[in-house]
């Protein structure tokens, strides 16, 4: 995953700062308001990081764990403990595979991200104690691990696999609107969480986007 990693969090930086008031206004209207400015605190201290070179740029378990640690610091938040140990075991999971040895040899690049992508979703499910259909960030993350295992059994490569796991993300985010929220802030709501977008499945779609554009070459 080379310098993948940095790269996407830093595009995922300059789109979280764009997405800010649209992700605080979403969580306005079924939580507490805070999620763009939680998520953009976060993000910030990322990219202040990566560009002071004070966050490892490799090997990519390490890269994933130091980025756990700066989003549980930095974002606060169910969405700061849930982002968090997701960065946190997907580093784990890459650290239990070992380096890549980077000649080709299984898991090759494609397989690791997928790895650690489903690494992360669990931690999230497992923290979260959720499932999708909760109407949060497993709405969209979910959908996109499935897409993204899919698109490697047929044989797709990273960029088109990470492409196949964001439209995932986003069908799935949209698909929050008639939930019922079960889990978090939203689910004080009750029945009037109906109607609206879960702001950590929009959030979800938005990261995995950027990975998608950062695998294509963005
Ligand atoms: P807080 O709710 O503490 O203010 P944020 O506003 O930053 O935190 O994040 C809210 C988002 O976190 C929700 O939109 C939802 O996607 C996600 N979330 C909250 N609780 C859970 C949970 N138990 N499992 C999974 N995701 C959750
Ligand atoms: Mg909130």
């Amino acid at each position: 995953m080379d310098e993948l990693l940095p790269r996407w969090l830093m595009l995922a930086a300059g789109r979280v700062a764009e997405a800010r008031e649209r992700l605080t206004d979403l969580d306005a209207a079924i939580g507490d308001g805070d999620h763009g400015i939680n998520l953009d605190r976060g993000f910030r201290e990322l990219a202040r990081r990566i560009e002071a070179r004070d966050l490892p740029p490799d090997p990519p378990a390490a890269t994933l764990a130091a980025a756990g640690r700066v989003i549980m610091g930095t974002v606060g938040g169910a969405s700061g403990a849930l982002y968090g140990r997701g960065f946190q075991r997907a580093g784990d999971a890459l650290a239990a595979l070992g380096e890549d040895r980077g000649d080709g040899s299984p898991p090759g690049r494609e397989a690791r991200a997928g790895i650690a992508l489903a690494a992360a979703v669990a931690a999230v499910a497992a923290l979260g104690r959720a499932l999708p259909g909760e109407k949060t960030m497993l709405d969209a993350l979910v959908p996109a691990r499935d897409a993204y295992a899919a698109a490697l059994v047929g044989g797709s490569a990273l960029a088109a696999a990470t492409e196949r796991a964001a439209a995932a993300a986003e069908a799935g985010a949209e698909a929050t609107i008639p939930l019922l929220a079960t889990k978090g802030r939203a689910s004080y709501l009750g029945e009037r969480s109906i109607g609206h977008l879960d702001p950590g499945a929009v959030s979800s779609a938005l990261l995995l986007r950027a990975l998608a554009d950062a695998a294509a070459g963005a």
